[in-house]
């Protein structure tokens, strides 16, 4: 073994391999990979090795379809065959919510490529005999999906990586890291001591214990998981191969394995393995079979595929593999450490191992994934993430692994977790509540005396009207609406000014203000939206998205102020309260003694302002696009505003809102927002936030590309459109056609409320970006005619948040 590499991955799995061959592949030769035992003995000896590209994320569907593609590649380099069947799969529907489903997920793969084709149930019942058609209404055929073997995949990506300069070392456990003062790690080994510059956690089912030598609780747990393969099918002898199946009503997955077939289920009552510690003597090892707990799967599966349910059962297999609290890995650098990077909590090995490998080399060759991986970002978990909530979101979200979710679904597992002083009284106002990042926040309210309660669909729900009435209130006079759901940084210090300037798009503001700014990266891409305000001289509060704390933190590591400036992120130490309308301002002027005017406290305006005797910090501001501020408290202090507030609010006609009449009001203005409008792939010119981005300054990061994007006039731009929709909006990723061709995606939809119009934002080939008629959004299959707004839908000049 060498003593001193620039990469130490650990972990010998599909995963680690896969960063080993793409580490040597971007031209880091010096790499090293140890492992335990053999390779594989995890997860990935025993796994079925199903692959598919199809994932709820655009941006995960993608590294799937590299992974598949990737196979040829490394089986030449190597000569180890992967063992690959491209057998093509089918996703059948039994009801009609899932047959809109695949109508969607069909619709999402025409702009990434994908050829899925939506088949009768007697299409499918062709190509599949074996299923019973009566239960099944439809269902996709993906022509390359199938299965690969997980022993030669695994094989070929370690010899592709030895060949180009890595080494591996086997029957070698890591036992611990000790980091250096340089940043680099001591890895102690039972082989001896390594020094590495960088090392990656590629532990799977040890992942967590890997963590732990540094100090590091991952959100990961595994589940058992259990298939069958059933003795020979005399029918099957001398056929095509059969194609790889998802039946959703079953909960199970099904292919062809030699004579017979194999059938897997994720069950609803699925059961964690090893909670705590994963012992280290566990190897290429099986637990013992509980066929009961599958039993109701089974039972639905073999009414569905009645010739499977009377083959005899060769063999079941019950194994572990892990997952994240939403299903998807986390990669990359972790915040707040150096040179520790981890790509672990992978579920799909098989569809999304060349992905993860890809993206965790890209990131620590080039400084960047080199796609949005947001996805899998492990910034994307905090400290929330304990492990008693990852057990529970995991059991949750492995129990839902084959059911929809839809769009305007709220699941329950691990709530309530985070909630605001005024929790309770929202709730007695009956409060819908949504969770985000573990904090509960109002997404509606519902009439007194009704179930708060959203029925789930794809279509318009029962919260429509009542939603409706909320975004009428806040046009027409006042709402209240709670903001603390925003993340939340504090930048003290001289030389703050600064500093900001050097990392944000925008001008920094003088005292008593707030901008907009976006946060590029070296590539002139989106990596963050704020509202940057600054209470004195040495003082800002910068506010963003919540969910992305840690991924800013990360970049701010990456640019550290200079001596002297402490930035801390301090998102629940300030909650929010925000009025807007257009008595919003006669509302808070009734409760405080400053002067709200607008010659005194225009548009943009940050200031200390005590609200009744609740000192706060209050911007004017709205994301609604009308006249209204947002108000900082401390959490102590909520309660009281709230009253005070509520209180006053009585002569306006003031009512709650919450976030989907938000969603609905900031569409009407054609207000972009983080994680949908606003994401690493899009630039600022293409996002339309050009006018944001302070080209006079002389430098910030990101400047000379955005320049450059400015002047070549980006590949795509962000347009509005209004879609002669029927009883269903957008809700983001449905392809938008020009004439007869997808020239785009949606990133955000929903209704209009006050302009009565269903309004959808999206990104569109340059070249259409000027067109007005002739578009259309494809609608649970349909294509809804659409035409481009050319300005807001509402007050297009801004003139009411300036009033
Ligand atoms: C029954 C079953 C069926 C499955 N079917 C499919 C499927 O059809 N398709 C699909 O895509 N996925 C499937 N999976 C999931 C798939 O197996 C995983 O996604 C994949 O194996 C994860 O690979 P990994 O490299 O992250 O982890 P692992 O395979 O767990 O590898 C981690 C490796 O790290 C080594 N290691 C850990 N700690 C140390 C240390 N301290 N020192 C040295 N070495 C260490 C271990 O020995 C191990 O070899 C299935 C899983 C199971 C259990």
């Amino acid at each position: 073994m060498r003593n001193h590499v620039q990469v130490a991955v650990i972990g010998g799995g599909v995963v680690g391999v896969s960063v080993l061959y793409h580490l040597t592949k971007a031209g880091w030769k010096d790499v090293l990979l140890i492992e335990r035992a053999e390779l594989t003995s995890g997860s990935t000896w025993h796994a079925a090795g199903g692959m598919h590209t199809v994932n709820g994320d655009p941006n995960v569907a993608k590294l799937q379809q590299y992974t598949i593609k990737l196979y040829d590649e490394i089986e030449k380099i190597s000569g180890q065959s992967c063992g690959m069947h491209i057998t093509g799969g089918l996703m059948l529907a039994g009801t009609a919510e899932r047959w809109d489903w695949l109508k969607m997920t069909q619709a999402r793969g025409r702009y990434l490529g994908m050829e899925l084709e939506l088949l009768s149930v007697a299409e499918t019942h062709k190509l599949y005999p074996l299923m019973d058609p009566a239960h099944f209404v439809g269902a996709i055929y993906d022509p390359i999906e199938g299965h690969v073997d997980p022993y030669g995949v695994t094989h070929a990506y370690a010899k592709s990586a030895q060949l180009g300069g890595a080494e591996i070392v086997k029957q070698t456990r890591v036992t611990d890291l000790k980091q250096r003062a340089d940043g680099s790690w001591d890895v102690i080994t039972s082989g001896g001591n390594v020094h590495a510059e960088h090392v990656v956690n590629a532990g799977g089912l040890w992942a967590r214990e890997v963590g732990r030598m540094v100090g590091l609780e991952l959100p990961i747990l595994a589940m058992e998981h259990q298939y069958l393969i059933t003795e020979d099918l005399p029918e099957l002898k001398g056929q095509k191969e059969q194609l790889h199946v998802i039946d959703f009503e079953g909960e199970i997955y099904m292919r062809q394995e030699r004579g017979g077939m194999l059938m897997g289920t994720y069950e609803r009552a699925g059961v964690p393995w090893s909670p705590h510690t994963t012992p280290w003597d566990f190897g290429q090892d099986l637990l013992p079979n509980d066929l009961d707990r599958i039993a109701p799967s089974l039972e639905v599966g073999f009414q569905h595929f009645p010739r499977i349910g009377t083959a005899g059962i060769k063999k079941v297999v019950n194994g572990p593999f892990t997952f994240a609290p939403d299903g998807n890995p986390l990669v990359g650098p972790v915040p707040g450490m150096r040179n520790f990077w981890v790509a672990c909590g992978v579920m799909a090995g098989f569809s999304q191992g060349g992905g993860v490998g890809l993206s965790l080399s890209n990131w620590m060759v080039e400084g960047d994934p080199g796609a949005d991986i947001w996805a899998m970002d492990v910034a994307r978990y905090g400290g929330w993430a304990t492990r008693a909530y990852t057990n529970s979101k995991v059991r949750e979200n492995y129990s839902r692994r084959f059911r929809i979710r839809f769009p305007n679904e709220e699941l329950d597992a691990a709530r309530p977790l985070k909630t605001t002083p005024i929790f309770e009284r929202l709730q007695q106002d009956n409060a819908v509540f949504g969770e985000y990042c573990g904090l509960e926040h109002p997404l509606w309210f519902a009439p007194k005396g009704t179930p708060a309660r959203e029925d789930i669909t794809f279509h318009r729900s029962n919260a429509h009207a009542h939603v409706g009435a909320e975004c009428r209130a806040v046009r027409e006079s006042a709402g209240l609406l709670e903001i603390s759901n925003y993340g939340k940084f504090d930048v003290i210090g001289a030389g703050a000014a600064e500093w900001l300037g050097s990392i944000m798009a925008n001008k920094v503001p003088k005292a008593g203000r707030m901008t907009l700014t976006p946060m590029l990266n070296e590539r002139g891409k989106l990596i963050g939206d704020f509202t940057m305000s600054r209470l004195t001289e040495e003082r800002f509060v910068l506010v963003g998205t919540y969910a992305a704390e840690r991924f800013y933190k990360r970049w701010f590591e990456r640019y550290p102020p200079p001596p002297g400036v402490s930035v801390r992120p301090a998102a629940l130490e300030y909650l929010g309260l925000s009025v807007a309308g257009p008595q919003s301002r006669a509302l808070l002027q009734s409760v405080v003694d400053a002067d709200l005017s607008t010659a005194v406290f225009p548009f943009m305006s940050f200031r200390q302002v005590d609200v009744g005797m609740v000192p706060a910090l209050v911007g004017r501001v709205s994301f609604t696009g009308e006249l209204g501020y947002e108000i900082w408290v401390a959490p102590e202090y909520q309660r009281a505003l709230l009253d005070v507030l509520t209180q006053a609010g009585r002569k306006y006609e003031l009512r709650h809102f919450g976030g989907r009449a938000l969603q609905s009001l900031r569409l009407e203005k054609s207000f972009g927002t983080w994680a949908r409008e606003y994401r690493p792939i899009y630039g600022a010119f293409e996002a339309g936030l050009d006018r944001f981005v302070d080209l006079t300054k002389p430098a910030f990061v990101g400047r000379d590309a955005a320049a450059q994007e400015k002047a070549q006039g980006g590949a795509r731009r962000l347009i509005t459109l209004a879609i002669d929709a029927r009883d269903a909006d957008a809700i983001g990723d449905e392809p938008i056609w020009h004439r007869d061709r997808v020239v785009g995606w949606v990133t955000s939809g929903g209704y209009g409320h006050t302009v009565q119009k269903s309004i959808a934002m999206g990104y569109v080939e340059s070249a259409v970006a000027g067109e007005t008629s002739d578009f259309a959004v494809e609608l649970i299959g349909e294509k809804r005619p659409a035409i481009r707004l050319t300005a807001a839908a509402v007050d297009p000049r801004g003139t009411r948040m300036r009033a």
